[in-house]
């Protein structure tokens, strides 16, 4: 097992008493995709925690994976299914990709956005710093 740079700055940040919270960065830590493949299909077990801690819709990060991935895919209750043999590294990628350009505040840093639509454009609107940015998609 080998700890990722954001798990060994958390360590390093809890070694100094350095409070997590007041951190300047990304302090949205995603778990990491639980993966099953079962015949030509890709089952990511625990999908539903991303939308929940992202705090965006279940169909559009659905949506988002599938293009990606150049699939199609489904939900399935918690889970979500993928045709094809997909790697857990690709999720990992993507989430965190997702996470980067349609959450986190390009301001502060801080993943607690919303998005607020005008007319046909998306702005990512910060709740932590008031930050209002325009986003490619969503
Ligand atoms: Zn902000």
């Amino acid at each position: 097992m080998s700890l990722s740079y954001h798990e060994l700055l958390h360590r390093l940040r809890e070694k100094m008493g350095v409070p997590i919270q007041k951190a300047k960065g990304i302090r949205l830590e995603l778990p990491e995709p639980q993966i099953l493949w079962i015949g030509n299909k890709t089952i990511l077990r625990n999908f539903s925690e991303y939308p929940t801690l992202l705090r965006r819709d279940a169909n559009k990060l659905l949506m988002f994976l599938a293009k990606e991935l150049a699939t199609a895919a489904s939900l399935d209750g918690e889970r979500a299914i993928f045709i094809g043999r997909k790697d857990k590294q690709s999720f990992t990628v993507l989430l965190n990709r997702y996470l980067r350009e349609n959450v986190l505040c390009p301001v502060c840093g801080s993943p607690d956005t919303r998005i607020e639509k005008v007319k046909r454009l998306q702005f990512l609107v910060c709740e932590a710093c008031g930050a209002k940015s325009s986003l490619k998609t969503a």
